[in-house]
């Protein structure tokens, strides 16, 4: 290759190499898009299943406590219960609140160990109103008596104005999920005495939940609102460096979930959820996460949510997928840029040989009529021989020629005899027919080596390179009998044309001058002889002699 087409060919190169990373490049962007872009929209989806799960939940502690509070030994007992306490100094009561606590125990134990075991109810708390004030805590029966204004909201709210309500609540042990009903006296005159509290964990909502989603879930609440509303911290608290107590998790991946972003105050997040993926030590991980309100967050909006909640699950197959992916669109790349590589080297290749090849046969064809041309050029339109010129030139090489190589040249001169009178009485016309004819003549009757000129209007040279005087003399004569016999003057009766030969040849070291004299000479004696005859120069004869 050419340095021009080299360059062509690395330029090119070159743009295919930039087009090649562009598409790699482009291509994983826009799978990584559509990977995060999946990822989100499964991420809005789990957190509307989680959401869907807890409503359930809170629903089913609704209607269990509905039930309780609509069983009339529950409505008896209760009523009793406020009657008691308040005789007895409020607060636990004394020992007639004990009897109606243990009697009411007695009554609700049986319901109790089913919703435990069927609906895994973990709170079965029945509180007197107005405010909170535990009355009976079934699944911890020794605690009782304590004031809860300011941890059972719900409580609070379904005493004052008697409508059931459901949420999620911080407490003294955990976090419930909870559904509260309030309690009539339908005994005597038709008032609430109270409300019944049935809740659960998030432990069991996110043990159901994993199952239902193939994701782990974790909820993680605010710390200090955790301290404040809690008895005691659990033996051994999970707790982050971000400011978060793990209420409840599915898994313990959770840590290496935590671990990838220490830097991150997860309770400080936004509460609308979005979908992370995270590089943990455990492998990729797409973590879904979104604020979680309890129940003053529901009631009052402006309140900030009081934990958040993790749905998370491997991303490794999904990587793996994408890089898959680039490295398919990467190989193709490269498969692509040999292929068309090669193409291109090949092809340049081809397209040059072909363009050499054709510029070599124009060439050809271009020396060939350059040839043709030279020829036409140098020969005479009338007789086909050469103009006088040219003859010349070709005259002044052969003794040359001849001189080096010390061969002989001998030269005739051909001249019409009253060739005046054929144009005078026959015409011009018939005059070149004659000239053509004689030209024609001495073509056909020459060697191709031998050199056949006009050198005046009916005047002609011929040179014969390698042939001696006494050769050149027969070849006159030979001459000079065909025109006799072969030319006839056009309109004549058949009148033949006849020709004077002159001959001499060309002697060592001679002037070109004095060998066209001496030719000239030797015509015009063949002239003075009569005319029809060829004579020898006698300079020519004398050298000849000599030799
Ligand atoms: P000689 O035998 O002594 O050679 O007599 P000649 O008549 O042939 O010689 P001269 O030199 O007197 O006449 C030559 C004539 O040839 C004169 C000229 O008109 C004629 N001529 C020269 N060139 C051409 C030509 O191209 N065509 C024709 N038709 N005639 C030509
Ligand atoms: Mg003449
Ligand atoms: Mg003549």
């Amino acid at each position: 290759m050419k340095t021009d087409h080299k360059r062509f060919f690395v330029i090119i190169s070159l743009m295919l190499l930039l087009a090649d990373a562009l598409f790699v490049t482009l291509n994983y962007l826009s799978d990584r898009r559509t990977l995060e872009s999946t990822l989100a929209a499964e991420g809005r989806q789990l957190q509307k299943s989680f959401h869907v799960a807890l409503s359930m939940t809170l629903n089913n502690m609704s209607q269990l406590a509905t039930f309780m509070a609509g069983t009339p030994e529950v409505q008896r007992q209760m009523a009793a219960a406020q009657w008691a306490v308040n005789r007895e100094g409020s607060g636990a009561g004394g020992p007639q609140a004990s009897l109606i606590r243990e009697r009411l125990y007695n009554q609700v134990s049986p319901g109790w160990q089913k919703m435990t075991a069927e609906y895994q109810v973990r709170q079965l708390h029945f509180h007197l109103g107005p405010g909170s004030t535990s009355f009976l805590r079934v699944h911890k029966p020794e605690k009782f008596g304590d004031n809860m204004d300011n941890l059972r909201h719900m409580v609070v709210d379904v005493n004052r104005d008697g409508q059931p309500r459901q949420g999620f609540e911080l407490g003294r042990v955990y976090a419930g999920l909870r559904g509260i009903v309030p309690v009539y006296n339908t005994t005597g005159e038709h008032r609430q005495v109270g409300v019944v509290e049935v809740g659960t964990s998030f432990r069991t909502l996110i043990g159901s939940l994993r199952e239902a989603l193939g994701s782990e879930v974790a909820v993680l609440l605010d710390e200090a609102r955790v301290d404040a509303a809690t008895w005691r911290r659990p033996e051994q608290p999970l707790r982050f460096p971000c400011g978060c107590f793990v209420e409840a998790t599915s898994s313990s991946e959770l840590n290496a979930v935590m671990a990838a972003r220490p830097d991150r105050k997860w309770s400080e997040q936004p509460a609308a959820g979005r979908t992370l993926l995270l590089d943990t030590d455990q492998g990729p991980v797409a973590v879904t996460t979104f604020g979680l309100s309890d129940y003053i967050g529901w009631r009052d909006q402006h309140t900030k949510p009081v934990g958040r909640v993790l749905i998370w699950h491997s991303a490794s197959a999904m990587l793996d997928n994408l890089h898959q992916q680039t490295w398919s669109n990467i190989f193709y790349a490269v498969v692509g840029f040999v292929l068309i590589e090669l193409a291109l080297y090949f092809g340049i290749h081809l397209a040059l040989l072909r363009l050499e090849t054709a510029v070599i046969c124009r060439t050809r064809e271009i020396q060939q009529l350059n040839t043709e041309l030279e020829i036409v050029a140098h020969k005479d339109m009338l007789t086909g021989v050469y103009r006088r010129g040219y003859f010349m030139e070709r005259l002044a090489q052969e003794v040359n020629r001849c001189s080096r190589e010390s061969s002989p040249l001998t030269l005739l001169m051909v001249d019409v005899d009253h060739f005046k009178k054929v144009n005078d009485c026959w015409g011009h016309l018939a005059g070149d027919q004659v000239l053509t004819a004689l030209g024609k003549l001495m073509r056909d009757n020459c060697r191709g080596y031998d050199i056949v000129g006009r050198y005046g209007g009916e005047e002609f040279c011929i040179l014969l390179p390698g042939t001696a005087l006494d050769d050149g003399y027969r070849v006159a004569e030979g001459l000079r009998e065909r025109v006799q016999s072969a030319v006839v003057i056009p309109g004549s009766d058949n009148r033949a044309i006849t020709v004077s030969i002159g001959v001499a040849s060309y002697v060592a070291l001679q002037r070109t001058e004095d060998w066209f004299k001496a030719t000239d000479e030797a015509l015009y004696s063949a002239k003075r002889a009569g005319r029809n005859c060829t004579r020898i120069s006698e300079v020519a004869v004398e050298e000849a002699l000599a030799l």
